[in-house]
């Protein structure tokens, strides 16, 4: 950790070597006023706050990644640029009319004030100790505008796998389409969430103190691995269940949709699903809301429940367990039919050697060979409806396949 004075005109001459945005940072907010102000402190030499800034080796030299002081930059810079004028009702500086002014426009005296101000700049080396740069860190993005900031930004400040990972999966359309905006990054947020989930198998807590814990134990994740893909499918599934903007999706429903659509993924007949799931939550929704406006004592009890399972403590495990078990149960309910994909996909000898004779010993597939007669040790009991796509290992959903047939058709 270094600290330089660099006046203005440097950090200006430095703008290639410095990235304002690295992906934790918070979007750009600043008024036009607001801006002006801090022009007119420089110009005053006033004191302004400290940045705080990231060295980064990259492949074309040293590089800053601003932790803090983005909006300050982005200020100086676009005042620099002619971007925007002092406000017309400027006071004199130093005793010379400043009012309205860019800053190509400023007598000499006063641009030079501006080029000459020094500013404190912080340097944090990307090379220290990660507990070490998780404290300093911390620290500097206390500092930041003199507000907290929220625990999601801080994770977006943790580098690693894991935040990538989160990151990706944020930007996924699904969350687009739900009821809430992604200020303050709730978006990546609520994905750090679904991953929790999904690492740990199902409901899970998934407080802030928890996908904390998360990031710090993953910063090596695997975004192709097991749980990455499997997050991205359930994501996939979600967003074909719900292509457009939907405001039933409230925060915690996003969570127990994911956990439903999750188990459906994992252990059942999914195919097609997505098509009911839709609009048996939206009617669920809608019925749930009207139980609301009933009379206490007309009111359904474990809709009652339900509700304070989604107005309190909704990111602690009894709540979402509570929630997806309630769901599951209604959702199972109403469509009786979806079956458990079938743990047992080798046909028994006793299943073969009836399937071989119910086919009379020659392929019945026929697209790679000329469909002739098979010796009992040279054929494939083959799934005529994949098993990968819900085909039971039933003899009805069985036949026979040469090699060559087998092969072309991939693992049935
Ligand atoms: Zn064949």
């Amino acid at each position: 950790m270094s600290k330089k004075t660099l006046p203005i005109a440097t950090i200006c001459a430095w703008m290639p070597r410095i990235d304002p945005t690295p992906d934790y940072q918070r979007p750009p907010a600043w008024s036009r006023k607001q801006k002006q102000l801090l022009i007119d402190s420089i110009l005053r030499e006033y004191d302004i706050p400290k940045m705080y800034w990231r060295s980064v080796d990259r492949d074309d030299g040293v590089k800053y990644e601003v932790i803090d002081g983005q909006q300050r930059l982005r200020t100086i810079w676009e005042f620099r640029d002619g971007k925007y004028a002092l406000p017309r009702d400027t006071d004199p500086i130093q005793g010379i009319e400043c009012s309205g002014k860019k800053y190509d426009d400023l007598d000499m005296d006063i641009s030079t004030v501006f080029d000459s101000y020094a500013v404190d700049v912080v340097i944090i080396d990307d090379a220290i100790q990660t507990d070490e740069e998780d404290e300093v860190r911390d620290m500097f993005l206390r500092l930041q505008n003199g507000t907290t900031l929220k625990a999601q930004e801080k994770r977006n400040a943790m580098p690693g796998q894991m935040r990538n990972f989160a990151r990706e999966i944020a930007a996924h359309p699904f969350f687009e389409n739900c009821k809430f905006n992604n200020s303050r990054f709730t978006f990546d947020h609520v994905a750090s969430q679904m991953i929790c989930i999904e690492i740990a198998g199902g409901p899970t807590s998934v407080r802030d103190s928890d996908l904390n814990r998360m990031y710090r134990s993953n910063t090596a994740f695997d975004a192709n691995g097991k749980h990455g893909k499997k997050v991205r499918r359930v994501l996939d599934y979600l967003l074909r269940a719900f292509p457009e903007k939907t405001p039933e999706l409230e925060r915690y429903n996003a969570i127990s949709l994911y956990c439903l659509a999750s188990t459906l993924l994992e252990g059942y007949v999914h195919l097609g699903t997505e098509n009911h799931l839709a609009s048996w939550f939206i009617d669920f929704e809608t019925s749930r809301r009207a139980n609301d406006h009933l009379d206490e004592e007309e009111r359904d009890a474990s809709l009652i429940e339900y509700k304070r399972m989604t107005s309190y403590s909704t990111d602690a495990e009894e709540s979402i367990r509570g929630r997806l078990e309630f769901l599951e149960k209604l959702f199972f309910s109403k469509f009786p039919d979806i079956e458990p994909r079938d743990t047992i996909r080798t046909f028994t000898p006793e299943q073969r050697l009836a399937i071989f004779r119910r086919g009379g010993g020659v392929c019945q597939i026929v697209t790679h060979c000329d469909g002739g007669k098979l010796s009992w040790g040279e054929w494939h009991a083959d799934h005529i409806t994949p098993h990968t796509k819900g085909g039971k290992t039933v003899v009805s959903n069985g036949q026979i396949a040469c090699p060559a047939c087998n092969l072309s058709k991939g693992s049935g």
